[in-house]
């Protein structure tokens, strides 16, 4: 019966990192140090915990479609923006794919980046072009432009994953003013970064800033998050998107976690220190970052056994094998709790 499937799901698919499987209840040496996903090692703000408690009790009926909930705290946290709600910003993506893509478009990334944004333009039946970054992982604005005459959407993450550096707003603007389709800004790190985008959007129509609650946030498993769009754009969304897709319970506890400012402040400082720390305490050059994980290349070990090895020693990282147009001798490493980072610097440094 496989005939029936369609091509492109014929092989391929999102790679996952590598999961701890069984082994999650250790203590010591026995713990797991988890950096492979640039996940938020402290759990989720108290206030997040409380909101979702209260929210779950409400759970026989259907969510608020507009997820007012949400979109009244982004609001008063980053003024007066247009947003709009998915399932993980990876549910963002595929709306807004959704919504500007007909079969045969074309959608232009600039890689070596995330996969999902391939993945999900490949549904919707477009053509993909991939614009390689130079070799220090800077984006090649002139190729981008060149590359996105008459593309529905340009995508560019910044901070990169997993490069880890960011793109200035001059750069950034200077692809907006280039191009006459949509620039999809992927900014799950951004939080991170020090870097302010969002002045672009009072000035560029063409303008979407994807978020989401999963790194900074400690959301990651409940699956939520939002763009700033612009005003056209909403309506548009909201037709292509799936009823009622994002559920209560993540709506009222990502609303609560945007007060938490200590949250996220307590671990914003762990990742500024831990760059530094780790950019010393390696034996491997780590790559500068503006995110809350490094790109270490490890040569002349090949990738996916240094992971492999570090796995044995209970520190799961992410192999950067399966990021198209990367070498096979970079490792990504999520920056967690001190004992976690310290592990990591141990074992990585014996290999
Ligand atoms: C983690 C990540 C996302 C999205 O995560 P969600 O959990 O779907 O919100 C999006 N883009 C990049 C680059 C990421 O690393």
């Amino acid at each position: 019966m496989e005939r029936l499937v369609r091509s492109c799901y014929k092989q391929g698919g999102y790679v996952f990192a590598k999961k701890a499987g069984s082994r999650t209840h250790g203590a010591g040496d026995e713990r797991i140090a988890r950096l492979a996903s640039n996940e938020n090692p402290e759990g989720p703000s108290p206030a997040a915990v409380k909101a979702a408690q209260e929210a779950v009790l409400f759970a026989n009926r259907y969510p608020d479609e507009r997820v007012d909930v949400l979109v009244s705290a982004l609001k008063a946290h980053y003024g007066d923006y247009t947003f709009v709600a998915g399932v993980g910003m990876d549910g963002v993506i595929e709306t807004l794919m959704r919504t500007l893509v007909d079969p045969g478009d074309t959608v232009v990334i600039s890689t070596p980046t995330f996969s999902f944004y391939g993945l999900a333009a490949q549904a919707q039946g477009a053509k993909v072009v991939a614009v390689p970054r130079r070799a220090d992982f800077s984006v090649d604005t002139d190729a981008l432009i060149r590359a996105a005459k008459g593309a529905k959407i340009v995508v560019l993450c910044t901070p990169n994953n997993p490069t880890g550096n960011a793109t200035s707003t001059g750069d950034v603007e200077r692809v907006l003013g280039g191009i006459d389709g949509v620039l999809f800004l992927d900014n799950a790190y951004v939080e991170f970064s020090g870097i302010d985008y969002l002045p672009l959007l009072k000035k560029y129509e063409n303008l979407v800033i994807g978020r989401t609650f999963s790194k900074v946030y400690s959301l990651a498993g409940l699956r939520i998050g939002y763009a700033f769009v612009p005003a056209w754009l909403q309506p548009y969304y909201t037709r292509a998107g799936t009823p009622f897709t994002v559920n209560a319970v993540s709506a009222a506890a990502a609303a609560a976690a945007l007060s938490d400012r200590e949250h996220v402040a307590r671990y914003v400082t762990q990742v500024t220190a831990w760059r530094g720390r780790f950019a010393q305490e390696l034996k491997y050059p780590v790559l500068p970052s503006d995110a809350n994980f490094v790109m270490i290349d490890v040569a002349p070990h090949k990738s996916d056994d240094v992971v492999e090895k570090l796995a044995e020693k209970n520190v799961l990282v992410r192999s950067c094998r399966s990021f198209t147009g990367l070498a096979d001798h970079y490792i990504r490493v999520s920056i967690g709790d001190t004992w976690e980072n310290e592990r990591l610097v141990r074992e990585l440094n014996a290999l």
